[in-house]
């Protein structure tokens, strides 16, 4: 057993034992043992941890953009310091292995380095002389005390995507992270502070449906920015936009890489293995659908990808040479089998069977190996939701127009990959394909920092992204000044701007 940690909430810059009596197990996925223990907060808890940051958003909200833009620097350095150790400790929370929790560290960086240049995004507009002696401008001012609502699957990368832009704008977060691996979002908080961000700015709030419902619930809350699963991302845009907030819900995925008879197949297997497998497949831009155009293309594919998936070994998470680990909880696990028992069971081809896999040493670790399906079809159920495990499903198209339908008609709609070597056919899929993000011989399209994320479709709700200048938008609010300073014989003249002639 390994010795059991409590991780309290971390409000008004340092920890806060929980005191709703109410606690969630944190398990090491690797072994099925739980490792630690959460507080869950009560609504009154949540409450107070609001009103704390509401009031510690007035001074931080006067901090000069270029000065909020040095605690980012600084906090960027301690990331960079301090990466090995929060790759370990959400490796073994989550169950990613250690390489993916540093990509997933990093490219929460890198919206934190995005974050360090809101002086430039934070300008507005002006226009001088609108009429006579009369000047416009505008400016983006901070909406207050946000909240961030993140899933298990990325606990560095979306709690930075978040609050890396709010606190940046001058607002005050409350992250709401995922009860399954809640000690990173803490870690982040902590270095936040040691970077010079003022006490009671940036709040951890752990909890279930009863936080969450709370924040929703909260007047002083402006905006909510949620990733997680479609079901719960529609509820909290239903409930937080009927209480008249602005919220960003981003949800599940089913990506689909579409594999042209020219595409570079040795190319293409790599990356599926990867985009498929790599991280134990909880990525919501991995790849679980492959559609190669053509019987000739789905043969070769088929061929190449058997043997790569024969390579792959999953393993503790902690383990250098493991190339994935397990997935994050047993619920989760008994998930993911149902499914591949769900493609069988509607006539899919099981090629590979991951299921029943048992490590020596890890016996009750939630390991699932690498699982491949061909001849699934678009009206079975095991294609149509989102599995969010290592299993690959191969839809045969005849046509690239077949496989853009296939991807174009999904529930989800975040991301979507064309393989080929034809630019013309790639440019037209990517204009014409219904779905958020697009990658062209690029497996994973997740956005640069200073672009922006979103999906389409079921995969989000709201019509703002995350990061990028979206980000910038969503989490201020614009005021307009219309001014005058009539002097000589303009001041004479009533009040007239062009439009009022
Ligand atoms: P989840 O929906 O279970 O949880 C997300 C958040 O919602 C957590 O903070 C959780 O505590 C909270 N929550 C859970 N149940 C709730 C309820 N009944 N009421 C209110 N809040 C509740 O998602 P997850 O399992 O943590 O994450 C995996 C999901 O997230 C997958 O569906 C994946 O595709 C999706 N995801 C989407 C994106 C994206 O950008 N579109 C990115 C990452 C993950």
């Amino acid at each position: 057993m390994t010795a059991q940690r409590d991780v309290h909430h971390f409000i008004n810059g340092k920890a806060a034992p929980g005191t709703s009596g109410r606690f969630g197990d944190i398990y090491d996925p690797n072994t099925g043992e739980v490792q630690a223990k959460v507080s869950l907060a009560s609504k009154s808890e949540m409450d107070q941890a609001i009103e704390i940051a509401k009031n510690a958003q007035v001074a931080w909200a006067q901090v000069n953009p270029q000065r909020r833009a040095r605690v980012m620097f600084k906090f960027k350095q301690l990331l960079e310091e301090n990466m090995d150790e929060l790759a370990r400790l959400l490796s073994i929370e989550h169950g990613k292995v250690v390489a993916d929790a540093k990509g997933d560290i990093q490219r929460g960086m890198e919206v934190i380095e995005f974050a360090c240049g809101i002086p430039h995004l934070l300008k507005g507009e002006f226009t001088e002389g609108a009429g006579p002696g009369i000047d416009v401008y505008s400016m983006r001012q901070p909406l207050g005390v946000v909240a961030a609502i993140t899933p298990f699957n990325f606990p560095a990368m979306i709690p930075m995507w978040m609050f890396g832009v709010a606190l940046a704008c001058g607002n005050a977060v409350i992250l709401k992270p995922s009860e399954k691996d809640p000690s990173v979002p803490v870690r982040l908080a902590e270095l936040m502070l040691e970077a010079g961000l003022p006490e009671g700015v940036l709040n951890v709030v752990h909890g279930d449906k009863e936080a969450v419902d709370a924040i929703l619930d909260n007047d002083d809350i402006k905006a909510v920015s949620f990733v997680g699963s479609s079901d719960i991302a529609h509820y909290v845009y239903s409930r937080g936009t009927a209480n008249a907030k602005r919220v960003q819900a981003m949800g599940g995925a089913k990506n689909h890489g579409v594999i042209m008879p020219d595409a570079d197949m040795d190319q293409v297997v790599k990356d599926l293995v990867g985009s498929a497998y790599g991280s134990a497949g909880e990525r919501c831009m991995a790849l679980p659908v492959a559609v190669p155009v053509g019987e000739g293309t789905a043969e070769r594919l088929i061929e190449k990808l058997l043997p790569e998936i024969e390579n792959l070994v999953p393993g503790h998470s902690h383990d250098p040479d493991a190339i994935y680990g397990p997935v994050v909880s047993q619920a989760h696990k008994e998930k993911v089998e149902s499914y591949i028992q769900m493609g069988v069971d509607e006539g899919a081809t099981l090629i590979k069977d991951g299921r029943g896999l048992k490590l020596q040493g890890l016996e009750n670790g939630y390991f699932i190996g690498p699982s491949l399906f061909d001849n699934v079809t678009a009206d079975m159920q095991s294609y149509r939701e989102e599995i969010f495990g290592p299993v690959l499903q191969i839809v045969r198209a005849n046509e690239l127009e077949e496989a853009a339908a296939l991807a174009s008609n999904h529930q989800y709609g975040n991301g979507v990959a064309i393989f080929t070597r034809n630019g013309l056919a790639a440019r037209e899929f990517a204009s014409k394909v219904n779905v958020g993000m697009v990658g062209v011989n690029v497996p994973i399209p997740v956005p640069v920092a200073y672009h922006t994320f979103g999906g389409w479709k079921r995969s989000a709700f709201g019509d703002s992204n995350q990061h990028g200048f979206e980000g910038v938008r969503f989490f201020t609010k614009i005021k307009t000044v219309t001014s005058r300073w009539p002097s000589g014989e303009v001041a004479d003249q009533a009040f007239i701007i062009p439009t009022m002639q």
